[in-house]
């Protein structure tokens, strides 16, 4: 069997990265998430006491920045060496990682390094720009959908699951925001790859994403044409 590289790109909430952690173990692949790394950065800057909007100071920092993923029963994200796995997901990470993922020389740096993780295949990729910048040729394209409110619903639950309450309208917000900016940016937008196929989870359990993207891993490995939705 081929040891494949698999980009499933999408907006936040579109199930994605459950799915890649899910799809990684069951193909005993690495899985990475790549806004964990962008989050990463984004809690750096926070720790640095840098404003978000210093473009220079960010683009700076980043350079001297130390952000490893770990396999260890899930993706464990280290921040020079620090464990920050649970850190990088707060809500005031969250509301500047757009702005510091615009900036050119923080992504020129994080997809060398996504690029270097992901050469040898066998790994399920999940972000923004997987398909189209990170790896434009990749085994596999997915772009995961979701209804906005759907995917509101989705992070409420997982930050309630953490312990955080935050109210719906809140997330619709960033989410709503987060969007915006993400995929009208000059730089590497989110975006869906022209090659890459559709996957609508609004109303399709985990269970049944994980399934679908295996039944399209299996069609691959057996030499079949993938069919675009
Ligand atoms: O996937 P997640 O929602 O954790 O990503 C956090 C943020 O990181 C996104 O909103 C986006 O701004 C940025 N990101 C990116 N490119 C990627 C992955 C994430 O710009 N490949």
């Amino acid at each position: 069997m081929k040891n494949l590289i698999i980009a499933i790109d999408g907006a936040a909430g579109s199930g994605k990265s459950t799915t890649a952690r899910l799809v990684a173990q069951r193909l005993k692949y690495l899985h990475i998430d790549t806004g964990a790394m962008y989050r990463a950065v984004a809690l750096a800057v926070l720790q640095n006491d840098i404003d978000p909007e210093e473009k220079d100071a960010v683009e700076k920092l980043v350079e001297n920045l130390r952000i490893r993923l770990r396999q260890n029963n899930g993706v464990e994200v280290l921040l020079n060496d620090k464990q920050v796995t649970d850190l990088i997901r707060r809500s005031d990470v969250t509301s500047i990682v757009s702005t510091i993922s615009s900036y050119e020389r923080v992504r020129a740096k994080l997809v060398e390094e996504q690029r270097a993780m992901g050469k040898n295949g066998g790994v399920v990729l999940e972000g923004r720009d997987i398909g189209t910048i990170v790896f434009p040729d990749a085994d596999i394209k997915l772009f995961f959908v979701a209804d906005i409110e759907e995917r509101a619903r989705r992070r409420c639950r997982e930050l309630a699951d953490k312990g955080e309450h935050v109210d719906f309208e809140t997330i619709l917000r960033d989410i709503k925001s987060r969007d915006y900016f993400d995929s009208t940016r000059n730089i590497s937008p989110l975006k869906k790859a022209d090659d890459a196929i559709t996957i609508d989870t609004s109303n399709i359990s985990i269970d049944e994403q994980v399934e679908k993207v295996l039944s399209i891993v299996m069609k691959k490995q057996n030499g079949k044409q993938l069919v675009k939705e």
